[in-house]
This record gives C-alpha cells, structure tokens and sequence, in this order.
C-alpha cells in the first residue's frame, strides 16, 4: 500500500489530483474514458492551481509585497483559489464577480475573507463587464495587482507545468486524446501544449458550450456564437492570451441538456457529484472517445477535466425550481 503523502506546506495540497476511470462514460464510449479530479483541490476547483501559479508568479517578480493586495475578476472559483492562496502567503483579495453567478460562490468567497464586488453582468466590449473592473480597482488600489487570468499566460503554464504532466504520467503515457471546455482556455491550452510535449500524437479536443465563440473559430475560423448556456465559469467568445496557439486538433459542441444528463448520471451511478463544466467535459469526452474509436484506433483512452464540486451549485443545478424556471430537465430524484 502507497500511504497518503505528508505534505510541509497547505499549499502542497493544490495539484497532485487523483484520476479516475469513469464506468458510465467509457461504457458509452467504447473504450476509457478518464476524468481528473480537480474537485480535490483545496477550493475544490480547477484553479487553484492557476491561482497558485500566478501569485508565485508575483512574488518571484517583486510585483506584490507582503500585505498586498490580488485584485480579480472572476466567474468564482479563480476567486476562491485566490483567496486561499493569499490567506496562506500574507495577503488579501478583491474579487470582482458578475451578480448572475452562483450565490454559493459569493458566499463562499466572503466566508474567506475576500472582499466582494459584484457588477451587472455586461458584455465584453462594455467598460463596466468584471474584467474591466477588476484592472481599475487594481490601478486605483495601493499595493495590489491584478491577476488578469485570462491574458495571464502563467495561468496555462500551471497546466503545462503540473496537470499535463500528472495526466501522462498517471495513464503511464498511454493517453490518445484529452478535452475540455474554455473559459480563460488556461486548462486546454496548458494541458494541450504539456501533453504533446510528450506525445504529439494526442488529440486534443476543445468542448464548447453553446453560445460560446470557440467552436465555430476552431472549426471554420470565425468567431461566433449561437444559443446559450447556464454552465458557469466556461463559454469564451474571445480568443484570450492563454488561448492563442493552443493546439486545438478538433472540437465539440455540447448543449447544457447534455452535459445535465452526465451530471446526473456521474451522480446517480457513480456517487460524483459535479458541476456543470464537468458534465459537458465529460460529454465531449464520450463524443471524442467515439470519434477515435471509429477512427480504427484500438484501445482508446480519453482523460477530461471534472473541474468542481457540485455541492457549489445547490441552489442552481440541484434546485428543480431554478432548473425549471431556465427550461432545464431537473434530476429525477429532484422532481416533485
Ligand atoms: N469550469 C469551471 C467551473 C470554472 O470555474 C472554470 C474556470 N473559469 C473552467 C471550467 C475553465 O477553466 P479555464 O479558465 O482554465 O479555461
């Protein structure tokens, strides 16, 4: 037996997440489809690593002095890694978060002592969207900086760095393809580029969901989204800093119903209990495993990303009157 490992440092616990083969999704796919935990971080989400990565990152160039103070907009969980990171090295947080996301995230940052700023939800090219005014309150604050994780691009080299390699060397270098959703595009970006580094052979496969940009670019090169989704924290109609090169070798559309429907049954069947991006990542997967299977590749194995905890959307994806309130099915064992 393989004992847990004692670690000198909380923040040693970020990374090193376990993966998993997925019964329900392999069995429809044709072959294996694996998902990497990225619940198990310590903010139960997939980034806390960029979180950690970037900070570092700050520290390693003398752009935040202790007591300072990180400035982010964010979708939520960039937020929560962030603070968390700040907690343990001395610092604070100012989260900027658009007022449409989970109430659970917004209780959740301020329960860890991040301050709070939320602003109606904007478009992009509007100065008020929380991006833009995350970096004013960066500028007008003393002493912070602003994380910018989405043109940040040492937001993919933590991808790059620690969950690609921990990916290759968890399926013992016998991985055939890898995908996931964007939201920075840090995770398939950064994963992308580590695992060829190994293998040029694996395909990677972008995710998207509907109404997103992505799908359309890499397919036909125009950026352009249609139809809409309730999934947070991915769906860009951009292509970011951490997108730009990212070696995208196909891609997948995947409509909320259908990633509901794998939330669902990872749940029901296989006592996982996920976020939205989660269902979605592993539906492309299915879509993807399928594609290499009927490509006439033998033995085909597919990692994805299961990005967050699902107990962080109770009031959401687990709650039928919201979920019918959006047209969306709710969960069996949820229906009234
Ligand atoms: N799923 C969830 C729940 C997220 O919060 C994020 C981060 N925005 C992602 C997926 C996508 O990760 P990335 O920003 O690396 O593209």
């Amino acid at each position: 037996m393989t004992a847990p490992s004692a670690l000198a440092s909380t923040l040693d616990l970020i990374g090193n997440t376990p993966l998993v083969l997925l019964k329900g999704p392999s069995a429809a796919a044709g072959c294996e489809i694996w998902g990497k935990c990225e619940f198990a971080n310590p903010g139960a989400s997939v980034k806390d690593r960029a979180a950690l990565w970037i900070v570092r990152d700050f520290e390693e160039k003398g752009l935040i002095l202790p007591g300072g103070t990180i400035v982010e907009g964010t979708a939520g969980n960039t937020g929560i890694g962030l603070a968390l990171v700040a907690n343990a090295l001395g610092y604070k947080t100012i989260i900027v978060i658009p007022e449409n996301q989970a109430r659970e995230k917004m209780d959740t940052l301020r329960a860890l002592g991040a301050e709070l700023v939320t602003v109606p939800v904007a478009p992009f090219s509007n100065q008020g969207h929380f991006v833009h005014t995350s970096r004013r309150l960066a500028e007008e604050t003393p002493g912070a900086v602003w994380a910018n994780q989405f043109d940040n691009i040492v937001n993919r080299k933590a991808h790059i760095e620690s969950t690609a390699p921990e990916i290759w060397a968890q399926m013992n270098g016998r991985i055939d393809g890898f995908t996931c959703a964007a939201g920075t595009g840090g995770t398939i970006a950064g994963v992308g580029l580590g695992l060829k580094e190994f293998d040029e052979s694996i395909t990677i496969a972008l995710t998207d969901p509907d109404g997103a940009a992505l799908y359309n670019y890499y397919a036909h090169g125009e950026l352009k989204g249609e139809g809409s989704s309730v999934a947070e924290g991915i769906g860009q109609s951009r292509i970011t800093a951490n997108l730009e090169g990212a070696p995208i070798d196909t891609q997948f559309r995947v409509s909320d119903v259908e990633g509901l429907e794998w939330v669902a049954r990872l749940l029901a069947e296989e006592g996982l209990c996920l976020g939205l991006s989660s269902g979605i990542n592993v539906a492309g997967a299915v879509a993807l495993g399928k594609q290499l299977v009927a490509s006439g590749k033998r033995d085909v194995r597919v990692a994805t990303i299961l990005c967050d905890t699902g107990f962080r959307y109770l009031s959401t994806l687990y709650n039928p009157a919201w979920l019918e309130a959006k047209n969306l099915p709710v969960f069996p064992w949820l229906a009234r």
